[in-house]
């Protein structure tokens, strides 16, 4: 049973109420008409007045302590209430009667006011701490969410803006977490000042920040301020020398127009606009707006569709055959994802991948490939002697993300899946995401036999520089810079320098998305290793892929 539920609050007040009624009326009438030999008889025995008033107090008293532990705010209103009630309860007659009975009745009613003051302000203070950021003294994440959710239905304007503090991360690592803490002091009290009283301050998580704004027309301009304010200079002082530092900002801004009454949606938008920002490269303010509006609607409607189809089996794997350009021979098959709905709708990743990159349900549906694709194909490997190669395609924040490559490596073991048939495919996208994670997991997966491909290679995330401290196995060429290949040659002479840098760097080149015999050739003349195409084989199920095995 749990006291905090609602029925059972009502029933301990409803009890606390009748308690409190018969306490005060029996004061009441001790003093006043049985002085202070008064005896009741209830159910047989002679009870004094006094007694079963001190019994019933105590009862009281206990309920209340109860109310206050499940409920405070309103047990201490409440509280406070009876006493007011009891204290005129035992007083009044007294005075009136000249009767003293009642008179112990009247100090427990003190000694339990005094008491519940300091409650009252212990409950108070650890509220405060619960609600506050230990480093900036601003309300916190907790106490911004309360805000929104609970106050947005008394709203009429207003927005929410989330304040993302761009090169905190830099000032941790390369002076410490003590002068990055002082960075968010300063950052704090440089919003708090400029904002003034026209908006709440909150800070959220490691460098961001929140605010609520009501009653400002130009919503822009002022957080335009706020930003001008946070990106003046920082000095900090290193024994006693100065050190210059500079952070900037990015915000996102969701007017209270489109939380539909709702505060966990109003916050996700805020959430989206700040992905928006981030991702612009010219403006660092995003106002959510109906386009984004739509945009975002279109993505929780396919989030919650992904969790529904990770729940009830709505994806499966289609394989397409690689082959060895020069003989045909089969290399391996890169696993592609698909999801069906029950009304046989398919959906294609190019939709929902990215769309899951956004939120992390990536995670699981990155798993969820790994795992089927290493359990379809176990036995066909192995009993292939090893030969040939699954390749799964990874997003961009598990590579990059630590500790892929030890998950990758503990489902290898639990799958018994040999090593050196499992290629990870990753994107140029995910270096220039975290190029620290992302390498470190590339030569953990390769330390341990398991092959990494570049996918996508020439759509122009990766500066040459950067491509070539990544030691992968495997650079795929993407389709576009394949599809015209026939009519352009200065694409011809692009792909061949790719082809001819990949073997510099000591790696196979792959050419994707070939579809006809004029491609194929052109690859071959320009000593493209593998090739995986509609020409030479469509994606298929795994049954239909075992054509390819020879097995
Ligand atoms: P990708 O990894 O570059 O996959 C190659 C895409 O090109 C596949 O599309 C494949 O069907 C298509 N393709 C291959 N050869 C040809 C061809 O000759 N002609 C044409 N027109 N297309 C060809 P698909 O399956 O729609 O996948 C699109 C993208 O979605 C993939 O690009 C990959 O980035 C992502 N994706 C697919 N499956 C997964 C998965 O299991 N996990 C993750 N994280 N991403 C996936
Ligand atoms: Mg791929
Ligand atoms: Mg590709």
């Amino acid at each position: 049973m749990r006291l905090s539920d609602r029925k059972n609050k009502k029933i301990i007040f409803i009890i606390l109420a009748i308690l409190s009624i018969v306490t005060t009326v029996l004061c009441y009438f001790n003093s006043a008409h049985f002085g202070a030999s008064g005896v009741l008889k209830i159910f047989g025995i002679n009870l004094h007045v006094q007694t079963l008033n001190g019994i019933l107090q105590a009862l009281q008293f206990a309920f209340l302590i109860v109310i206050i532990i499940v409920d405070y705010k309103k047990g201490l209103k409440f509280g406070h209430l009876l006493l007011a009630f009891q204290f005129l309860g035992s007083l009044v007659p007294m005075i009136t009667s000249g009767v003293y009975s009642s008179l112990p009745g009247t100090i427990n009613c003190i000694i339990v006011a005094i008491v519940l003051v300091i409650a009252h302000r212990q409950f108070r203070e650890s509220e405060k701490a619960e609600k506050t950021d230990r480093v900036t003294g601003l309300f916190n994440r907790y106490s911004f969410e309360d805000s929104v959710r609970n106050d947005i239905k008394a709203w009429t304007d207003g927005f929410v803006a989330y304040i993302h503090i761009d090169g905190f991360l830099n000032v941790n690592a390369t002076l410490g977490r003590t002068y990055g803490d002082q960075v968010l002091q300063i950052v704090a009290k440089r919003i708090t000042d400029v904002v003034g009283s026209k908006a709440t301050v909150f800070k959220i998580e490691g460098a961001e920040y929140a605010l609520i704004v009501k009653n400002i027309d130009d919503c822009e301009a002022f957080v335009q301020t706020i930003i001008d304010s946070i990106e003046e200079k920082i000095i900090l002082y290193r024994n006693d020398n100065p050190i210059n530092v500079y952070v900037s900002a990015h915000v996102g801004i969701a007017d209270c127009k489109y939380g539909e009454l709702n505060g966990t949606i109003l916050m996700k938008y805020a959430d989206i606009a700040l992905n928006h920002a981030l991702r612009s490269k010219d403006n660092k303010i995003c106002v959510f707006d109906e386009e984004i509006h739509a945009t975002a609607d279109k993505q929780l409607k396919l989030e919650s569709l992904i969790k529904e189809a990770l729940d009830n089996n709505y994806f499966y794997l289609v394989y397409q055959p690689q082959f060895v350009i020069q003989d045909h021979s089969l290399r391996g098959f890169e696993t592609l994802i698909r999801m069906k709905l029950p009304d046989g709708t398919m959906i294609s990743p190019g939709d929902f991948i990215e769309v899951a990159e956004q939120s992390d349900l990536i995670v699981a549906i990155d798993e969820y490939v790994i795992r089927k694709a290493m359990e379809e194909y176990r036995d066909v490997v192995i009993a292939a002697g090893k030969s040939f190669i699954i390749s799964v395609n990874v997003s961009a924040k598990e590579i990059g993300s630590a500790g892929f490559a030890e998950k990758i490596i503990e489902l290898v073991e639990e799958y018994d899946f040999p090593a050196s048939c499992l290629e990870i495919e990753i994107t140029e996208y995910s270096i220039s995401r975290s190029i620290i994670h992302t390498e470190k997991n590339i030569n953990i997966l390769r330390e341990n036999g398991i092959h990494v491909a570049l996918d996508d290679f020439g759509t122009g995330y990766t500066s040459l520089s950067q491509l070539l401290k990544l030691p992968v196995d495997l650079l795929k060429i993407d389709k576009s810079l394949v599809d015209n290949i026939k009519d352009s040659e200065l694409n011809q002479d692009f792909v061949k320098a790719i082809i001819y840098m990949g073997h510099l760097m000591g790696c196979d080149v792959i050419a994707e998305g070939i579809e006809d015999e004029i491609q194929l050739e052109i690859m071959n003349e320009l000593k493209c290793d593998f090739v995986q195409g509609f020409v030479w084989g469509k994606p298929d199920k795994f049954e239909k892929s075992l054509t390819y095995c020879d097995i």
